[in-house]
């Protein structure tokens, strides 16, 4: 490629503060050094955890970055040492790394890499090295990726090379909520065939764990969302009930509770809320309930009786959905290309770059799953 080696001139929706519209920029995208890749990021979608950063943490060091981490591309270079990938491969960029050398990726009790805490500091959401300057300044990779850019570097332990057939613009999914949201019921709770089952949060992280639990072979999935809107897609991927605790005036987990004589087997939050995660914990069964935090938070506590997990419950937490990120990332491209999960299914608009924060209004106002944004041509 004529620009393997140079640095790359390319626009981006650089986020400059907190809370203010992002602003697309010509940016310099530096070479890929040793172990690293640099990728066109041909399509990206936006994640809840991307509007966290901007809008709900507002942590000011994080800034200016370039946010998002559900991407898709093809890499344009690589730099010296790398053998795993080639110019041309088409690639998913993601925030967890698996380097398959450290402890971590060579236990089964982990998705997490040793190497990955070193490289991202999870305070800021960024990665501790940047290759990209704009008007004179560094400016933050956001998780270590920035998918909100024409080319990114990107660390070759935080990208899979996927099928050279699969659609850039609908796998770019995969780089985030649809493996989390998925694998949160596979992995992390194990849920199991004929099991009860509720999800709170509606967003494509909950309905892809909606479509876990359908997967798993669960009998019953009551699907919970405040905004009832999202309960016709939540039967499209296996919902079987759908509760609006809007619509009642007992608390939701007692309402579930009656539901089900006593709780659900499992239970998923996907919303990030300190309340609905303990709701979700209460909402399982006492006596042998399983409930996993997905939706992710940083700035409250939980307050939670001890009763609650005296009696056998089980609460746990998730990254990507427990997938040590390499295998997971290749395996559900394939299991997409397969049939066997959807995708399509969560794209409720296509929009360009350029229009990256109606994207993030969207999302804000709940008027999306997911939309999915072309970053440049194929
Ligand atoms: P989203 O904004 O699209 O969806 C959130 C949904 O929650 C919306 O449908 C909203 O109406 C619903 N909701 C809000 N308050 C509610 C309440 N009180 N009760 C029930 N439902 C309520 O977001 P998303 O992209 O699907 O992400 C969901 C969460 O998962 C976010 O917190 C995100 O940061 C987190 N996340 C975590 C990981 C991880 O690795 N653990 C990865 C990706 C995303
Ligand atoms: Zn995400």
């Amino acid at each position: 490629m004529a620009t393997a080696g140079k640095v790359i001139k390319c626009r981006a929706a650089v986020a400059w503060e907190p809370n203010q519209p992002v602003v697309i920029e010509e940016i310099e995208v530096a070479p890929p050094q040793a172990g690293e890749v640099r990728i066109k990021i041909v399509a990206t979608s936006v994640c809840h955890s991307d509007l966290y950063h901007l809008l709900e943490s507002m942590n000011k060091d994080g800034f200016p970055t370039v946010l998002g981490h559900e991407g898709a591309g093809i890499v344009e270079s690589v730099g010296p040492g790398v053998t795993e990938f080639q110019p041309g491969d088409k690639v998913i960029p993601h925030f967890l790394c698996q380097c398959k050398e450290c402890r971590f990726c060579k236990s089964p009790r982990t998705n997490q890499c040793e190497r990955a805490w070193t490289r991202v500091r999870q305070e800021i959401m960024a990665g501790v090295e940047s290759r990209f300057t704009c008007k004179g300044k560094r400016v933050h990779q956001f998780m270590g990726t920035s998918t909100f850019s024409e080319y990114t570097v990107i660390n070759q332990i935080a990208a899979t090379k996927i099928h050279p057939d699969a659609p850039l613009d609908k796998v770019c999914l995969l780089g985030c909520g649809i493996c989390t949201g998925y694998g949160a019921a596979v992995n992390t709770a194990k849920v199991e065939a004929g099991s009860t089952c509720a999800v709170f949060g509606l967003g494509a992280v909950g309905l892809a764990a909606v479509m876990g639990c359908k997967a798993a072979g669960a009998q019953r999935i009551i699907a919970v969302d405040i905004n009832p809107e999202k309960f016709e897609k939540a039967k499209v991927f296996g919902a079987t009930d759908v509760v609006n605790p809007k619509d009642h005036s007992e608390p939701i987990h007692e309402v579930i509770a009656g539901m089900t004589n006593g709780g659900v087997d499992f239970s998923l939050e996907c919303v990030g809320n300190v309340e609905v995660m303990r709701s979700a914990l209460e909402s399982s069964m006492e006596a042998w309930g399983v409930s996993v935090i997905v939706g992710w938070t940083d700035m409250y506590d939980i307050a939670i009786r001890p009763r609650h997990l005296i009696c056998g419950r089980t609460w746990k937490g998730t990254v990507f959905g427990g997938f040590k990120a390499k295998d997971g990332v290749a395996a559900m491209t394939n299991a997409y290309l397969e049939k066997k999960v959807k995708l399509d299914e969560f794209i409720t608009h296509n929009m360009a770059l350029d229009q990256i924060n109606d994207a993030i209004e969207l999302m804000k106002n709940s008027k999306c799953i997911r939309a999915v944004v072309e970053v440049s041509p194929p």
